[in-house]
C-alpha cells in the first residue's frame, strides 16, 4: 500500500509537469508482484476433475529459464493445496512450500542457489470447480430438446484467476507455451486454444492432450468440456467451429458466417495472419456474462453467440456480431500482442472495442453503430459503440486516466470499465479521423509486425503511428490517455467577422474540477461546405474567413471526443441549418445540448427547443437521443407530482415517430433501423404510459400465447416489457411459466426482464425473491436485482432485499461482486439521504476496496437528486408555454 501512495504522488508530479512519460515496453521495467529473474518458457499441465466433489487434481512441468541466480521461485497461486514439489528431479520438503494467500503467491525455498540456465519444476496439487466463472467453474443447465439437467466444466481467468487452475507466474508479461491435458468423461468433448493432439481412454474416460500454445500470457488459456456439439467451416488454413450444448448447434449458423466474414477483414487489417490453426467461439449456458477472448478459444455467454432465426430478435443479432467482432480483434490486439501489464489494459480493450465496431460498420452500415446509443438493456454488456456512456463518466469527479496504475489483482479487475473501453475506442476514432483510415492502418500493421508473440506499452503503439503520419502522436495522445477528463470548446462569433474558440475542462457535478487543457484534434465545416481540421494546441484560438451570416458546424459527424457549445448567434444559425445537417451532426448537437442541460450550462427549454425544431424524422439514431433523454427524466421523476405531466408531453414528441413507424413492418423500410426504433419506441412510449400502446401490447400477448408465431421476434422484448410493467399476479405468473418451460437462454431472459419491471410492490418483490433459486445463471440471477431496482421504480423495495441475502447474492457474483454489486444498486437513488445510508453500509459491511464504487454511487446519487431538484420547475415552465401555445 505504501508503494502505491509513492507512486501515485510521483505520478501525479509527472503529469503536471509534462504528460507523455511512458516508455516503449521493456520486460524488467514492467510492473508486477513477480520477481523476474527466473522465467518460464514453457509448461505443461495435466488436470483430472472431479465433477462429483467439485474438485480437481492436477500436475504441471514448468521449464524454467534461470537469468540470474536465484534461492527462491516465486509465482501465482490462490486456492490451491500443493501436494508435491521438486526443481530438476529433486524433492522439496514440505517446510520449503509457502503460501501467501493475501498477496496470492506461492513461493519455494531451494535447498541451494539455482545456476542460470534451463531448470525445471515440478508440481502437485488440487483445486476446486467454483461455482461461478472464476478459475475453473461448472455450469449446470437443461438440455435442449431432452430438458435432461446436465453440467459442464468451463474456464475464465482474466485478469487474474489462471493461478486457481494451476499455480503460474500469472502477470501478462510472462509469456509462454502451454501445453494442456485434461481426463474426461468418454461421452464428453474438450477444448482449449490449440487443436487435440492425441486421445486415449483410460480408467474413468479418457485422456485429451492437446498441441502445445505459442508463447503467451496465462490468462488467455481456456479449458471447456462437456456434452457438446458443433459445427464448422474453414477460412484458408484456419478450421473455424462453433461449439454449443447438445441440440442447439445450428443456431450457431450466423456466429459460423460471420466469423469466416470478420476472419478475412482482420487478416487483411492487420496485415498478420491468424495465427493458430483454429478458432473456436465457444457457447456457455451459464457463469459469466460476456465474452473472453481467449487465444484459439473464445467464450461467449451463449445469447451472446447463439441465434434462432425463429425466436430471436433483430438485437441480438447485431449484439452477436459486435461480440464476436470485438472478441476476435483481441486475437491480434491483447492475443498475438500484449499489454505488458493491467495499467495498459485499454490497449486491449479501448483498440478491441474500436476495431469490433468498425469492422462491424463496414459489414453492417444499416446498424449505424457509430452513432447509437448503446440502450442499457444489459448491464453486463460492454463492448459496442457507448461514446455518450463514456463521456458521461468522464465528466464526474469520480473518474480517472485511461491510463492507471495497477497495484493489486483488485485494481487489475477494476480496470474493466468504461473508460478503459469506450473513452479508449472514442480516442482511437478520432485519432484515426484526424490522421485518415490508411495512415492510421498502415501504423498498426508496422505495430503489429514489430511486436508480435510480445508485449507493449501505449507509447510503442504511439511510436508506430508516429512513424506512418509524421505526427507527435505521443504528444497529442498524452493529455487524453494520462489525465482524467476531456475538453468543451466554446464558440464565439467576433465583431471583425472571425469565430473564436476557448476551450476548458467539462464537467458534471463536479465543483473546483482542476482545469486541464488537451490537444484537441478538432474538425469544423460551414454546414453544407467541405470539412476542414485544426490542431488546437492552446486554450484559445480562433477560425477566421467564416460569413457571419452561415451556420458553423463543430466536431463534424460527432467523430470527437469533446463538447462543443455555442454562443447565441451561432446556436440561431444552427437551428435555422437543422434541415441541411445530416444525421451524425443532428444526434451529436442532441447530445451535446443534453450534456450542457446536465452540466447545469443550459436549461432544459434549449433541448426540447431543438427537439421541436428538428425536420420530422424515423432516423433511428437521432429519435434513440431523443428516446434516451425522455426515458431518463421520466425515471427522475417516478413518484413526483410532475411526473404525469411531463410524460403527456413526452408522449406527444415520441406519438409521431411511432404513427409513421406503425406496428407492423412496412414494404420498402430499411428493415433494421425500423425494427430497432419501432421496439424503442414500444418500450419507451409504454413507460410513459401511453394508454393506446400498453393496451395494445396486451392483445398481441394474448395473441402470443394461443399462437407465439403471431408475435415477431423482434417485437417480443418491447411487448412483454410493457406487458410486465403493468402486470396483474395473473399474467406475472403467465410471464413466470413462459421463463421456467423454455431452454433458450436467450428467451428465458426476456420473460425475466419483463418479471423485472412489475410495479406492482408485491410483485417486484416475487421478482427478486427468484435471484436467490436457480432458475437463471449465476451470472443472470445477480442482475435480476439491479433489474428490478432500475425498472420496477422500486430501488427501495430492491435494497431492502438486496441487504437481507447479501451473502447469497455475492455468492453468485464474480470477482468484482463484492466492491461493486451493493454500490451499484444505489445508484438508481435520486434521494440525497440514501448517500449516507450508503456510506454508512460501506462503512460496516464492505471491503475497502469498493471504496471508489462507493464513491462513485454516492456521486450519482447526489447528481440525480440536484438535477430532479433543478429540472422540476423548468420542466413545469415549458410544458406551460406549450400548453398554452397549443
Ligand atoms: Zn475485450
Amino acid at each position: 500500500m505504501r508503494t502505491l501512495l509513492l507512486f501515485l504522488v510521483t505520478e501525479f508530479a509527472i503529469m503536471s509537469s509534462a504528460l507523455s512519460s511512458e516508455k516503449p515496453f521493456s520486460f524488467k521495467d514492467t510492473p508486477g508482484k513477480l520477481p523476474k529473474e527466473a522465467v518460464p518458457t514453457d509448461y505443461s499441465v495435466r488436470i483430472v476433475p472431479d465433477i462429483d466433489k467439485l474438485t480437481f487434481a492436477g500436475t504441471e512441468t514448468v521449464k524454467l529459464d534461470v537469468r540470474s541466480r536465484v534461492r527462491q521461485l516465486v509465482l501465482n497461486a490462490l486456492e490451491i493445496k500443493i501436494e508435491a514439489a521438486s526443481v530438476d528431479g529433486q524433492e522439496l520438503p514440505a517446510s520449503a512450500i509457502k503460501i501467501d494467500e493475501k498477496n496470492e503467491l506461492l513461493a519455494l525455498a531451494l535447498p541451494s542457489e539455482l545456476a542460470t540456465g534451463e531448470h525445471a519444476l515440478n508440481l502437485r496439487f488440487r483445486g476446486k470447480i467454483n461455482e461461478q466463472g472464476q478459475g475453473l467453474f461448472y455450469m449446470r443447465y437443461q438440455e435442449q430438446g431432452s430438458g435432461a439437467r446436465k453440467t459442464m466444466l468451463g474456464s475464465q481467468f482474466e485478469a487474474t484467476d489462471a493461478r486457481r487452475f494451476f499455480p503460474c507466474w500469472d502477470e501478462p508479461v510472462f509469456r509462454a507455451c502451454f501445453q494442456l491435458t485434461a481426463v474426461v468423461p468418454e461421452n464428453w468433448l474438450a477444448v482449449s486454444n490449440m487443436p487435440i493432439e492425441s486421445e486415449k481412454k483410460i480408467a474413468g474416460g479418457k485422456e485429451v492432450r492437446f498441441a502445445a500454445t505459442p508463447p503467451m500470457s496465462s490468462y488467455l488459456n481456456v479449458f471447456v468440456a462437456g456434452e457438446l456439439d458443433f459445427i464448422e467451416s474453414r477460412s484458408g488454413p484456419t478450421q473455424l467451429r462453433v461449439i454449443t450444448t447438445k441440440g442447439k448447434a445450428e443456431m450457431g449458423r450466423y456466429a459460423l458466417e460471420a466469423t469466416a466474414q470478420i476472419l478475412k477483414y482482420y487478416n487483411d487489417y492487420f496485415g498478420v495472419a491468424y495465427p493458430l490453426p483454429k478458432l473456436d467461439q465457444i457457447a456457455m449456458p451459464g457463469g459469466f456474462g460476456g465474452a473472453m477472448e481467449n487465444w484459439g478459444g473464445i467464450t461467449y455467454y451463449e445469447s451472446k453467440l447463439l441465434f434462432d432465426p425463429k425466436s430471436s430478435s433483430a438485437e441480438t443479432k447485431q449484439d452477436i456480431y459486435e461480440v464476436l467482432a470485438h472478441e476476435m480483434a483481441h486475437q491480434w490486439f491483447g492475443d498475438l500482442v500484449t499489454m505488458a501489464w493491467w495499467d495498459n489494459l485499454w490497449l486491449n480493450e479501448g483498440f478491441a472495442s474500436w476495431m469490433g465496431s468498425k469492422c462491424t460498420a463496414h459489414f453492417n452500415p444499416q446498424w449505424e453503430v457509430w452513432l447509437r446509443r448503446e440502450f442499457p438493456r444489459d448491464p453486463t454488456r460492454r463492448v459496442g459503440i457507448a461514446k455518450e456512456a463514456a463521456m458521461e463518466g468522464d465528466a464526474r469527479s469520480t473518474t480517472h486516466p485511461i491510463q492507471q496504475p495497477v497495484a493489486t489483482e483488485t485494481e487489475a479487475n477494476s480496470a474493466f470499465d468504461d473508460i478503459t473501453y469506450k473513452k479508449g475506442q472514442s480516442f482511437l476514432r478520432m485519432l484515426e479521423s484526424f490522421l485518415g483510415e490508411d495512415v492510421f492502418r498502415e501504423g498498426i500493421r508496422r505495430y503489429m509486425a514489430a511486436h508480435m508473440y510480445s508485449n507493449t506499452t501505449t507509447a510503442d503503439l504511439w511510436n508506430a503511428l508516429s512513424k506512418t503520419s509524421g505526427k507527435p502522436i505521443a504528444e497529442i495522445a498524452a493529455g487524453w490517455t494520462e489525465q482524467p477528463g476531456f475538453p468543451i470548446v466554446r464558440v464565439k462569433r467576433e465583431q471583425d467577422g472571425s469565430v473564436s474558440l476557448t476551450q476548458e475542462r467539462f464537467t458534471v457535478n463536479f465543483k473546483n474540477a482542476p482545469p486541464l487543457e488537451w490537444r484537441i484534434p478538432l474538425t469544423y465545416a460551414v454546414v453544407g461546405e467541405t470539412p476542414a481540421t485544426l490542431l488546437m494546441t492552446r486554450k484559445s484560438d480562433n477560425i477566421r474567413n467564416i460569413p457571419p451570416s452561415r451556420a458553423l458546424k463543430l466536431n463534424v459527424n460527432g467523430a470527437g471526443n469533446y463538447r462543443v457549445e455555442y454562443d447565441q448567434p451561432s446556436w440561431k444559425l444552427l437551428l435555422g441549418a437543422l434541415k441541411n445537417l445530416n444525421v451524425e451532426d443532428r444526434v451529436n448537437l442532441l447530445s451535446d445540448t443534453w450534456a450542457l442541460v446536465q452540466a447545469n450550462r443550459a436549461p432544459i427549454s434549449l433541448f426540447f427547443e431543438l427537439v421541436e425544431k428538428l425536420p420530422v424524422s424515423t432516423e433511428l439514431a437521432e429519435r434513440e437521443q431523443i428516446i434516451h433523454v425522455l426515458d431518463f427524466i421520466n425515471r427522475l421523476l417516478s413518484d413526483s407530482s410532475e411526473q404525469e405531466k411531463f410524460q403527456r408531453y413526452a408522449r406527444s414528441l415520441l406519438r409521431p415517430t411511432f404513427d409513421a413507424v406503425g406496428w407492423e413492418t412496412k414494404p420498402g423500410e430499411q428493415v433494421a433501423a425500423a425494427t430497432n426504433l419501432r421496439a424503442s419506441l414500444i418500450t419507451t412510449l409504454g413507460n410513459l404510459d401511453d394508454p393506446e400502446v400498453v393496451a395494445n401490447c396486451r392483445e398481441r400477448f394474448k395473441a402470443f400465447l394461443a399462437n407465439p408465431d403471431s408475435l415477431a421476434p423482434d417485437l417480443r422484448p418491447a411487448v412483454f416489457s410493457v406487458v410486465g410493467r403493468y402486470a396483474d399476479e395473473a399474467t406475472w405468473n403467465q410471464l413466470h411459466q413462459l421463463g421456467l418451460k423454455t431452454t433458450s437462454i436467450e428467451e428465458k431472459q426476456n420473460y425475466y426482464d419483463a418479471l423485472a419491471g412489475a410495479m406492482d410492490p408485491k410483485l417486484a418483490r416475487k421478482t427478486l425473491s427468484i435471484a436467490l433459486t436457480d432458475e437463471l445463471p449465476t451470472s443472470r440471477a445477480v442482475f435480476l436485482v439491479s433489474r428490478v431496482a432500475r425498472e420496477s421504480g422500486h430501488p427501495d423495495i430492491t435494497w431492502d432485499f438486496a441487504k437481507a441475502n447479501m451473502k447469497a447474492l455475492l455468492a453468485k457474483a464474480d470477482a468484482l461482486g463484492a466492491n461493486t454489486y451493493a454500490p451499484g444498486l444505489f445508484t438508481f437513488f435520486s434521494d440525497d439521504s440514501r448517500a449516507e445510508k450508503l456510506r454508512a453500509y460501506a462503512k460496516n459491511s464492505l471491503p475497502v476496496a469498493s471504496a471508489p464504487q462507493v464513491t462513485k454511487a454516492v456521486d450519482e446519487i447526489q447528481f440525480r437528486a440536484e438535477l430532479k431538484k433543478r429540472l422540476a420547475p423548468q420542466l413545469n415552465a415549458w410544458i406551460d408555454i406549450k400548453i398554452n401555445r397549443g
